[in-house]
């Protein structure tokens, strides 16, 4: 037994917050209690909009009580159950329904627990892919400058962030980046530039530099979401289709921002109508109420996998919680309440408002981009010298202050608020962080 003395249970110290400057955080913490609807409570029982559906998940906002009751029900029926050679009928209906709302090619559901996860699972099962069809040589993989897909070795591998990547030694090799499409050229667009669509053909120089023979997978996000929104400009994705469909790579969807209606449509590839061959989610699948994601694949991946004599191939990989009972429970009453409300048509029938709002903060002072599509935005602000990302985190800590929750990345403010958005929240959200913008140093 340690003789330890016990910590208070409200001692900040223990827990080691991910993605947070712990030091700063602790001398003056800024805590949730509560939430409803599009609204937060702060320990001090302040009401704060929530501006970012959370981390980018709780599309459906808060406390939705559908998916409350499922998650009661399902933890006093069956709280777990394994998915290794065993089954429950919660998690096939789950990849039931998903497959019913995803584009058309996608006939298969592998369930994980993140979206990093969901990222090393397609990652994985690209090269896998390849291998089971006789092709071993293919194992390289391409994602994008300024692209985050999670956290984890492939993920930081081919993400284009650089912090997310220095300290973590030499990562997976036999990786290349396309150029990210972030281009001077298309500032203050609203909706999809229309500069930059050859930016996808940098894939061929990387095809021709590595022969294409060895390349697995593209991966990127089709809006770049974590590092500050990045709308695809027009054609740029259907470029990537092709080359990857010339050269027999697969291409993969990071989706985990842009699925379940964030930009209309229950997933990005049908609202730009470009196909991948994979699609990797998380977040909004659950309303970020519990942790999962999945990786949607077309059968003729999955069958890949499927020819070799009974039980002999399989996918050698999985989690303990793949499809677990609680969170299939959740996501199954997260699709229905979206289906209900209609909450995938928000995207479109706010968007002109949304559009407006957005590009209401052009001519405010710092503001050097303002960028949007569906109910995502970006709003890019001029650094501050010498202290890269200390205005936008500033604004962040102001509007806090003011109750609305923005969430910045380097010097841009990020904005994809729950669905269920109305427009006087949209007034306030915009309104409060114009005042915010009008005095900040
Ligand atoms: N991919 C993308 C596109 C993301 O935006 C994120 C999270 N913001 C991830 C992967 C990682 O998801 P998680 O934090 O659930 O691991």
């Amino acid at each position: 037994m340690s003789d330890r003395k016990p910590t208070a249970p409200n001692d900040l110290s223990a827990f080691w917050m991910p993605f947070t400057a712990n030091r700063q955080f602790k001398k003056s913490p800024r805590m949730f209690v509560a939430a409803e609807g599009m609204h937060y409570t702060t320990a001090e029982g302040r009401k704060v909009l929530d501006g970012t559906a959370g981390l980018w998940c709780c599309n459906a906002g808060h406390k939705r009580p559908k998916i409350v009751e499922a998650i009661q029900q399902q933890a006093a029926e069956l709280d777990y159950a394994p998915a290794f050679q065993m089954g429950h009928p919660k998690a096939f209906e789950l990849a039931n329904r998903l497959v019913g709302i995803a584009p058309e090619p996608m006939e298969h559901v592998f369930f994980t627990n993140s979206g990093s996860e969901s990222v090393e699972t397609a990652l994985k099962i690209a090269i896998a892919y390849h291998r089971a069809r006789g092709d071993a040589s293919r194992t390289r993989l391409i994602g994008r400058e300024r692209g985050y897909h999670g956290v984890n070795f492939g993920g930081i591998s081919v993400g284009g962030i650089v912090n997310n990547r220095k300290h973590f030694g030499a990562l997976l090799t036999g990786v290349d980046h396309l150029p990210h499409t972030h281009i001077p050229e298309n500032q203050f667009t609203r909706g999809q530039p229309e500069h930059g669509a050859t930016l996808a053909d940098d894939l061929e120089r990387i095809c021709a530099l590595h022969d294409p023979s060895t390349i697995a997978a593209v991966i990127v996000e089709p809006m770049a979401g974590s590092t500050g929104v990045l709308i695809p400009p027009k054609g740029y994705l259907q470029r990537l289709r092709d080359i990857c469909s010339k050269h027999g790579i697969l291409l993969i969807f990071d989706e985990v921002i842009t699925g379940f209606g964030r930009i209309g449509g229950a997933f990005a590839a049908e609202t730009f109508d470009v196909m991948p061959d994979m699609i990797t989610c998380a977040k909004g699948l659950t309303n970020g109420v519990i942790p999962m994601g999945a990786v949607l694949t077309t059968a003729d991946i999955h069958d890949a996998f499927m020819t070799g004599p009974e039980n002999l191939i399989e996918l050698f990989h999985g989690y303990t919680y793949s499809g677990n009972p609680i969170a299939s429970a959740a996501g199954i009453a997260t699709l229905e309440t979206y289906a209900e409300e209609g909450l995938f048509d928000r995207a479109h029938d706010l968007g002109q408002y949304w559009e407006d709002a957005v590009h209401s903060l052009r001519g405010l002072p710092h503001v050097i981009d303002c960028r949007n599509l569906g109910l995502i935005a970006g709003i890019e602000l001029e650094p501050m010298a010498g202290k890269p990302t200390a205005r936008a985190f500033e604004a962040f800590l102001r509007c806090y202050d003011k109750g609305v929750l923005i969430r910045t990345t380097g010097d841009i403010i990020a904005l994809s608020p729950p669905l269920i958005i109305e427009k006087s929240h949209i007034d306030e959200l915009f309104g409060t962080i114009a005042d915010v913008l009008k005095d900040l140093p």
